[in-house]
C-alpha cells in the first residue's frame, strides 16, 4: 500500500469548546489507484487529508490519534525538515483555488520552473524549458508563448491545469486534489478531470480526490470512501457504490446527484443540517437526518460492518439500505 491512514484523529480547540474533526479515519490508496473521498463540507475529507500532508494548521489543529504511513514510513513521527521533502516528492496538492496558490506576482513560467531551480538545481534556462514542457504535457495551448503571462491571464480551467503542472513538477507518487473542479463550470469540470485521471494513469501515481460532488468521480475513481462528520460510513469499490449503497447517507448523495433524464424536476436534497462537530449526535451521527433511524440508532454507534471483502457500512440497517 502507497499510503495508509490508520484510525487517525484530529482535533480543533476553539474558545467555544473542542470540534472533533476527524474522528478514527482509515483508508488506503495504492500506487496507480484513485479513491474518492466524499462528503459535504465540515465531513473531516479535508481536514484528514491537511493532517496526511503536513500541513493541518497547528494549532489550534491538532493529531490526537493514529498512524499515517507513507511507502512504509509512519511520516507522522518525521522531523519537520524530512515532511518538507517528502512535499513534492513524496505528495504533492491541488488546491481547489488556484488563483490564491499561485503566486500573483510571478509569470506561471517562473513559478513552475523555480520547482527545478531549487529542487533539481537544474539552471534558469533548463527549467525553463521544463516549465514549457510540462504546460505541454497538461495541454496548455501555446505553452511556449504563454510561460510568461501571470496567473490572471489565464482562464479558470487553464489555472487549475497550471496547478496539476505544479503538482506533477517533480513527479510525486501520490497526489491528493482537494475539490480540484468545484470552482469550474461543468464541461470545463469534465475535461480537468479527465487530463487528472490520464496523468495519473500514466505516471502510476496514487490519487486521493477530494469532493463533495459524486457526480464527477463516477468515470475516475476506483473505490469511494463517504465521510460523514468525521468518520467514513461507507467504504466500497465505485461500481458496488453506483449499483447500490449499503448506507442511507450514500443513497441521499447519490440521489442528489442531477440527472440528464430528469430536467426540470426538483432535485433531492438530504434534509437538515451537517452536525456540530462539537456536539456530535450520540450513536449513529447521521440519526437525526436518516428516513431509516430506529430507536437503537440514536444509543448505539454503528461500527464499519463488513459487507463484502471489499466493503464496509457504518449502519446498523445496511442489509435493508443495500436491498431497499
Ligand atoms: Fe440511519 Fe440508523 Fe443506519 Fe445511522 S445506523 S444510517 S441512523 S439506519
Ligand atoms: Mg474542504
Amino acid at each position: 500500500m502507497l499510503l495508509e491512514v490508520r484510525d487517525l484523529h484530529v482535533e480543533f480547540r476553539t474558545r467555544d469548546g473542542v470540534a472533533k474533526a476527524v474522528n478514527g479515519v482509515s483508508y488506503g490508496v495504492d500506487a496507480g489507484e484513485t479513491l474518492a473521498v466524499l462528503g459535504e463540507s465540515g465531513s473531516g475529507k479535508s481536514v484528514t487529508a491537511q493532517a496526511v500532508m503536513g500541513i493541518l494548521d497547528m494549532p489550534p489543529g491538532r493529531i490526537t490519534g493514529g498512524e499515517v504511513f507513507f511507502q512504509g514510513k509512519d511520516v507522522l513521527k518525521l522531523k519537520e525538515e524530512e515532511r518538507r521533502r517528502l512535499r513534492g516528492y513524496g505528495m504533492a496538492m491541488i488546491f481547489q483555488d488556484a488563483l490564491s496558490a499561485l503566486n500573483p506576482v510571478l509569470s506561471v513560467g517562473d513559478q513552475l520552473g523555480e520547482m527545478f531551480v531549487v529542487h533539481r538545481r537544474m539552471s534558469k534556462k533548463d527549467a525553463r524549458a521544463k516549465a514549457v514542457e510540462l504546460m505541454d504535457r497538461v495541454r496548455i495551448p501555446g505553452a511556449a508563448e504563454r510561460v510568461r503571462d501571470y496567473p490572471h491571464q489565464f482562464s479558470g480551467g487553464m489555472r487549475q491545469r497550471i496547478m496539476i503542472a505544479m503538482a506533477l513538477a517533480l513527479e510525486p507518487a501520490l497526489i491528493i486534489a482537494d475539490e480540484p473542479t468545484t470552482a469550474l463550470d461543468v464541461t470545463v469540470q469534465a475535461q480537468v478531470m479527465d487530463l487528472l485521471a490520464e496523468l495519473q494513469r500514466e505516471y502510476h501515481m496514487g490519487l486521493i480526490l477530494i469532493t463533495h460532488d459524486l457526480g464527477v468521480v463516477a468515470d475516475v475513481a476506483d473505490r469511494i470512501a463517504v465521510m460523514y462528520a468525521g468518520k467514513i460510513v461507507e467504504s466500497a469499490p465505485v461500481h458496488d457504490i453506483y449499483k447500490s449503497p449499503a448506507h442511507p447517507y450514500t443513497r441521499g448523495l447519490l440521489d442528489s446527484i442531477p440527472r440528464l433524464d430528469q430536467k426540470g424536476q426538483e432535485l433531492y436534497a438530504i434534509k437538515g443540517l451537517p452536525p456540530n462537530l462539537m456536539n456530535i449526535p450520540p450513536g449513529c451521527a447521521f440519526h437525526p437526518r436518516c428516513p431509516m433511524a430506529q430507536d437503537v440508532c440514536r444509543t448505539d454507534v454503528p461500527p464499519l460492518y463488513e459487507v463484502s471483502e471489499e466493503r464496509g457500512s457504518a449502519c446498523h440497517f445496511w442489509r435493508e439500505c443495500l436491498h431497499g
